[in-house]
């Protein structure tokens, strides 16, 4: 046994790099992502490849070791060329994602030590690192001392976390579903439908609000069909609303519809998962005003805070509740249960065992303070403004609704044909240059382009590129036709 011990030892060991491969190791990952970086603002934010990837699969996964100089290379030409690059200032789709720089160093030291971040007594310095963080996004939310979240992978857990905690708060039992209803638009995120299910709650009466011609939830429309299914012998309970959809970027009604929630003693759940971090600036906290009405809310740090993505928030104004859904005891776990004031994550959401995600936001915020932060999401609902302005002027293009917060809806109407086969061209054009990424929705039917402003290396020159790039394609498209 002891032959076989030493045996498997050797080998076990070879997990363990010494310091001079830990220098050969590292100082390729750096050579390659900053190569990445220097060149971020020339390489196109989307990329055509025959092969779209495919090349990973002929290094299968196997005994033998290959070395990290290969390893880099299986990973620029099959992940980092093909499809979408989201650390490019050119992504200006869906919701643009992130990406800072602090957030990997973050990341490389939260992996290095490996802190166990789920319970206060593990490690009781990452924990309330954490709790500080929900603490300050509480603040911006403007939540009271009393309310308590959680860091999870995104949006749509936090979601998850969110409903469910409505769902046990109003005592929403089984047998209760069919005549118990919940509240949205069909602007709603799909990830919302899919929580509403995955919480067992997807046999409850769904009522889609009408809206106004900005696409934000009616509330008078609201308050008229509570009262009716009260009448109807039905239980309203949960509201959802957003703070910022993804089509269009609209803002709920938030204090009319906080308001009404709770005249009718229900629960009033806040989507800002891509709109929250705007209230950052004082411009964005006049749109998002009565987002500290809500029950429970979402925010995106790898939206809003430019983080990479994996990091979401949900905060619970009422800590009870969360601890009530969420809150267990296992025999194994006893002595991690010590009496302390901090909340420790693992009662607090469905994960016990999570990525120390707290350390990637902290140390960005650290080590550059707020303000870059705040100047950053002005910057970008003055961008979108600017897109709405200078969009307009150019011939033959009509634009969509003034932008709530960064997101942008316009067409081109062509002399001849379809505008909605036209759009769909002119789209694939601009993909298919791969300068900036732009994408489309259906609203009404109708098909409409997006410009979404949200990643932090889009600037001025990006906006100004975009509008160039939709002129000249939709000039040599009109020409073809
Ligand atoms: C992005 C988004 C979500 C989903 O969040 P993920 O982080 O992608 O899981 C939910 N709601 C809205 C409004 C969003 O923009």
């Amino acid at each position: 046994m002891l032959d076989r011990i030493k045996q498997v030892e050797t080998v076990a060991r070879l997990l363990e790099p010494h310091a001079d491969e830990r220098e050969v190791l590292r100082s390729n990952v750096i050579r390659y992502t900053e190569q990445f970086l220097n060149s971020i603002y020339n390489i196109p934010a989307y990329i055509v490849t025959d092969d779209k990837g495919k090349g990973i699969y002929d290094s299968p996964i196997s005994e033998e070791p290959i070395d990290i100089h290969t390893a880099l290379q299986l990973i620029k030409h099959n992940v980092d060329r093909p499809g979408l690059n989201p650390a490019s200032g050119g992504h200006l789709a869906y919701i643009p994602g992130g990406g800072i720089y602090a957030s990997a160093l973050g990341d490389y030291l939260a992996d290095v030590m490996n802190r166990y971040a789920g319970v206060f007594y593990a490690s009781p310095g990452a924990v309330r690192m954490e709790n500080m963080l929900l603490e300050w996004i509480a603040e911006i939310v403007g939540y009271p001392k009393n309310s308590a979240g959680n860091l999870t992978s995104g949006g749509s857990i936090a979601n998850l976390i969110g409903i469910v905690a409505a769902r046990d708060a109003l005592g929403v039992k089984a047998k209760e579903i069919p005549s118990s209803v919940i509240y949205l638009t069909n602007q709603a995120h799909h990830s919302v439908d899919k929580a509403i299910r995955t919480a067992g709650l997807g046999e409850c009466i769904l009522r889609y609000v009408p809206m106004d011609n900005r696409y934000r939830m009616d509330a008078a429309a609201l308050e008229r069909m509570i009262v009716e299914d009260k009448k109807a012998g039905c239980r309203p309970f949960l509201v959802i609303a957003s703070a910022g959809t993804t089509d269009t970027g609209a803002v709920d009604p938030l204090t009319a519809i906080g308001d009404i929630a709770h005249a009718h003693e229900m629960w009033f759940h806040c989507d800002a998962a891509y709109g929250g971090f705007f209230a950052l600036c004082d411009e964005g906290k006049k749109i998002l005003k009565g987002m500290d009405t809500s029950d429970s809310i979402v925010m995106d740090p790898h939206k809003g805070l430019f983080l990479p993505y994996g990091t979401g928030a949900v905060l619970v104004k009422d800590k009870k509740n969360l601890y009530d859904s969420f809150r267990y005891q296992a025999n194994y776990l006893l002595d991690a249960r010590q009496s302390s004031d901090e909340h420790s994550p693992a009662d607090l959401s469905p994960e016990l065992t999570k990525h120390f995600r707290g350390l990637r936001l902290w140390l960005p915020l650290k080590i550059h303070g707020i303000k870059p932060f705040r100047a950053c999401v002005e910057e970008k609902l003055w961008l979108a403004r600017y897109f709405y302005e200078k969009i307009q002027n150019v011939n033959g293009f009509e634009i969509g609704c003034y932008p709530d917060l960064s997101v942008v809806t316009y067409r081109y109407i062509p002399k001849r044909g379809d505008a909605n086969e036209f759009n769909q061209r002119l789209i694939q054009e601009v993909q298919n240059d791969g300068r900036v990424f732009l994408s489309s929705t259906r609203l009404n039917g109708t098909f409409v382009l997006r410009l979404a402003v949200l990643a932090f290396r889009t600037h001025l020159q990006t906006i100004d590129l975009a509008l160039k790039i939709l002129k000249e394609k939709a000039k040599l498209l009109e020409e073809e036709a």
